[in-house]
């Protein structure tokens, strides 16, 4: 008997089970194509859009299929083969019982050179030996401790007694007849052996067919499945880097500074004299501040608690000043003096964003990094890339929208990012975006929408034009050039809405859609070639051309 086969077998055998996995994947995909077509909802969807979408999931299911068949087949395969060579070495290394007797007339048997391997799933292998009594002729199956098999009788299905079994054989087919004696039930079960032969080449036949066919399309090569296998290791790694990189954001000096309270120096006063009247420390004032890049307040004030030692003085204030500061735009710098229940010293005042960022830097808590060996193997790694911005992103995203609490009409960004407004897309520093939950708005369309001029628009140019028109659009997309927006404006069919900079100069116009039904009834917008390519995903996340839609799928 032959348990072990050779490798090609196993590969085989493991190459149809990625075979047939990515063709269930094509199955799925065609049956949500079709039902796309006939959904009601999905009416003005163009046929080309739903085919090139349902494509592009399509290949990046596979994607993933191929890449998770791949990264079990070694260890698959070897496990099949190390499972059959531990049977083939059960089967040929067993040793046949000497001295066996005949249960029935106690006479020696002899073997028959027929052996059998039992495995069965709750039982640890058995080989097993037929013999036949020299005597009585009787055959017994028996293992190799000399233990003779004991056949399980079969049992009546109905009332579960004994039940005979008869065999009759004619040609290829065995009639199998069990007749009950209990209770006369009796059942028939015919084994036409050619059929299941006939069955089991058609099979074969039919796998053999699915690996010609497809092999090469869905079964990866030791070179492509090492690459695809990076890039899945990568994806998971990706989720980690931006989950780093979202907590890393979080955790620094941005976020605390958008927890800070910025006082005036009068509002800082008179919460210094609250808090520190409690402490028996009165009399707090301010002299003449020293004003440059940031504020120095130098300020007296008494203790009142005659029985405190000088040093007793200065460690209780630097205490209360410390916990009393530690989220407010000030700070204590130098020393305190304490001279005859007097003491002095100075606060420095942080204004710009920049300087309280530089302020809490210095105390940001080291992170544990992520392992350094698999951020060097994935840095190149576009997903790993992807990721850590997007985590930077919402990390930046959700400081953000904490500050709105404070700020609810939203604040200026830091100077550092470059930043293209959502309405006139003028490039500035972030010192010069406002940002709030409505987008990024230059200093002056911020003004505008500030003075009512227009709405504050939900929509970005480019993504706009269910809500507003820019300018530059009403030429591009409704082919109207700028002496006909002239004239129209001056016939009244055309609403826009001037956006001015301080200076008075018109630097955009905005056209709102609701304002202009009228107009968009007689001027509809240019109508786009559709694309008809399909593109997908490549390996490193970047889109490729895979072809054509055919005009049938
Ligand atoms: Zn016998
Ligand atoms: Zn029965
Ligand atoms: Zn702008």
């Amino acid at each position: 008997m032959n348990y072990l086969k050779d490798k090609q077998y196993y590969i085989n055998r493991y190459d149809l089970l990625t075979i047939k996995e990515c063709l269930k994947v094509v199955e799925i995909f065609r049956d949500i194509y079709q039902t796309g077509l006939n959904n009601k909802e999905l009416k003005d969807v163009p046929k080309n859009d739903k085919y090139s979408d349902t494509t592009k999931i399509m290949y990046w299911m596979l994607w993933m299929t191929q890449a998770q068949e791949y990264k079990l087949k070694k260890e698959r395969i070897n496990e099949w083969m190390e499972a059959d060579r531990i049977k083939q070495e059960k089967y040929d290394n067993a040793i046949e019982p000497q001295n066996t007797h005949c249960p029935s007339c106690k006479a020696e048997m002899q073997a028959t050179n027929t052996k059998h391997l039992e495995d069965y799933s709750d039982q640890p292998m058995r080989v097993m030996f037929l013999f036949r009594c020299s005597k009585c002729k009787k055959q017994e199956w028996v293992y190799g401790d000399r233990k003779i098999r004991v056949s399980k009788p079969d049992l009546c299905p109905k009332c579960g007694k004994e039940i005979k079994v008869k065999h009759t054989k004619k040609g290829q087919v065995i009639t199998w007849v069990r007749k009950c004696n209990s209770c006369g039930h009796s059942e028939k079960e015919v084994d036409n052996f050619e059929k299941r032969n006939q069955e089991y080449l058609q099979r074969e036949q039919e796998d053999k067919k699915l690996l010609e066919n497809y092999r090469t399309d869905f079964c990866l090569t030791d070179k492509v499945g090492e690459k695809y296998l990076f890039e899945l290791e990568a994806m998971e790694y990706a989720q980690q880097i931006q989950k780093e990189a979202r907590q890393k954001y979080n955790n620094s000096a941005y976020a605390q500074v958008s927890k800070i309270k910025r006082l005036t120096i009068v509002n800082l006063e008179k919460l210094l004299t609250d808090i520190l009247e409690k402490a028996h420390y009165t009399k707090l004032s301010f002299s003449s501040p020293e004003i440059g890049q940031f504020i120095f307040a130098p300020f007296t004030l008494q203790d009142a608690d005659t029985s405190r030692r000088s040093n007793i003085s200065i460690s209780t204030l630097e205490k209360l000043l410390k916990t009393t500061l530690v989220n407010i735009n000030w700070r204590l710098t130098d020393s305190i003096d304490y001279r005859l229940g007097f003491l002095s010293g100075r606060l420095k005042g942080y204004e710009r964003e920049e300087d309280l960022l530089r302020l809490y830097e210095k105390k940001k808590e080291p992170q544990k990094p992520l392992d350094p060996e698999k951020r060097m193997k994935y840095s190149a790694s576009n997903w790993v890339r992807f990721a850590e911005l997007r985590g930077e992103q919402e990390g930046i995203e959700a400081v953000r929208k904490r500050r709105l609490e404070k700020e609810p009409d939203g604040f200026f960004l830091d100077a550092e990012a470059y930043h293209n407004c959502g309405i006139c897309y003028e490039g500035h520093y972030g010192n010069e975006i406002w940002w709030n939950l409505d987008g990024i708005r230059c200093a002056d369309c911020w003004i505008n929408i500030k003075a009512g001029v227009i709405p504050s628009l939900k929509k970005h140019l480019f993504d706009n034009e269910d809500e507003w028109i820019a300018n530059s659009q009403l030429k591009s997309k409704y082919n109207i050039h700028l002496s006909t927006v002239k004239k129209l404006r001056r016939e009244g069919l055309l609403h826009g809405r001037d956006l001015k900079r301080s200076n008075g100069s018109i630097y955009e116009t905005i056209y709102l859609v609701s304002e202009n039904q009228e107009f968009l009834k007689k001027y509809p917008r240019i109508k786009e070639e559709i694309n008809s390519s399909i593109f997908t995903l490549d390996l490193t996340g970047h889109a490729v051309q895979i072809g054509k839609v055919p005009s049938e799928l």
